[in-house]
């Protein structure tokens, strides 16, 4: 980790990998989403409306060349040398008919300046051979999987309607890991049900996967989605961070989390006129300065306690995952961090 950094970002990681600066282009290919039209759910996980980050369903209206062209078109005035990853974000990036996958990331791999590709999809829908091609094409280009994890909880797993469990997706970053492909996970921070000890547990849990990234949000409600109707209904079955309260929880994720995985991203703010709750009002980067100020002023940083917390164990974590207070009771965890959150049991 950069000595100068209280937690190892992104980009820390790809200066590892490429002699330039490097932006990612997020594409729509037209992917649909296999929890939504039925092949393993309908109705989709309860928080998501793709549209609070897709602008269409299944029906990009430009091709991939021409949204990765836009987008170098618009970095590459400002920054010439600057070399590109598309990133296939909508939906599920690897559901469809595999020629038809691969003709796509073949597509923005040809275009100017690209030098790999990220994908993200769910852990159960990566089958062996689109994993070779990955593997592949791996062996040509930068290749990241990004799999959506978002709890090591199965019961919340059920809750928000994954219709996968925590074991397909600890397999699947490990079957990817094998494969020397980098791996990411995606987990929401404060899905309903889950106390903040849970929710720190998790942290332990992922850091025993081989894992290149994490992203992390904040649990957000957005307007036409299942948990908005469960939040009208029940507000009080949900606990919504204020941002000082999430700032310190951040922390304490990271503090717990293994110090080689790179921590991605930590906010995330959905549209304005999508968005029912937290309403933070703040931009991204405001958070992650406040949270490396955080950092900061507890004199602390990524993977402090790692490896100190108990062994909640794979299983453990995953089915019933008793939530452990001990990671924060430690005895090593009171020098340097005070207790910064309300926990909720
Ligand atoms: S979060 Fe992903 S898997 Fe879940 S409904 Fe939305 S697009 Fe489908």
């Amino acid at each position: 980790m950069n000595p100068q950094k209280p937690y190892r970002d992104f980009a820390e990681f790809l200066r590892t990998i490429f002699p330039f600066k490097v932006q990612k282009i997020s594409v729509n290919a037209g992917f649909t989403c296999p929890n939504r039209d039925g092949s393993k759910g309908r109705g989709g996980c309860t928080y998501c409306n793709n549209r609070s980050f897709s602008p269409g369903y299944g029906n990009p209206s430009r091709s991939v060349r021409e949204q990765m062209n836009d987008g170098i078109t618009f970095f590459s005035r400002k920054y010439p040398e600057m070399k590109y990853l598309a990133y296939f974000q909508s939906y599920t990036g690897t559901y469809g008919n595999p020629e038809t996958l691969i003709a796509r990331y073949e597509e923005a791999l040809t275009c100017p300046g690209v030098v790999g590709l990220i994908v993200g999809t769910r852990p159960d829908c990566v089958p062996d051979a689109l994993l070779d091609c990955f593997e592949a094409l791996g062996k040509k280009t930068f290749v990241m999987l990004e799999y959506g994890v978002e709890s090591t909880l199965n019961r919340t797993l059920d809750r928000i309607n994954r219709q996968h469990s925590y074991e397909e997706s600890a397999e699947m970053i490990r079957k990817t890991a094998a494969r020397n492909i980098a791996t990411g996970a995606h987990v929401i921070l404060g899905l309903p049900g889950e106390t903040t000890d849970e929710i720190l547990s998790h942290a332990g849990t992922l850091s025993r996967l081989p894992l290149t990234a994490l992203k992390l949000h904040q649990l957000q409600i957005i307007k036409g989605t299942v948990m908005a109707e469960e939040f009208r209904l029940k507000p009080e079955s949900f606990h919504l961070f204020s941002p000082d309260e999430y700032v310190d929880l951040c922390v304490d994720f990271a503090e717990r989390l293994k110090p080689d995985i790179c921590i991605e991203r930590f906010t995330s703010q959905s549209p304005k006129e999508l968005l029912i709750a937290p309403a933070w009002d703040q931009k991204n980067y405001v958070i992650t300065e406040k949270i490396v100020k955080r950092f900061r002023e507890r004199a602390t940083r990524q993977g402090r306690l790692y490896g100190q917390q108990p062994d909640e164990g794979v299983k453990g974590a995953v089915t019933s995952c008793n939530s452990s207070s001990a990671a924060h009771t430690s005895p090593a965890a009171a020098p340097l961090s005070p207790p910064s959150l309300h926990r909720r049991k």
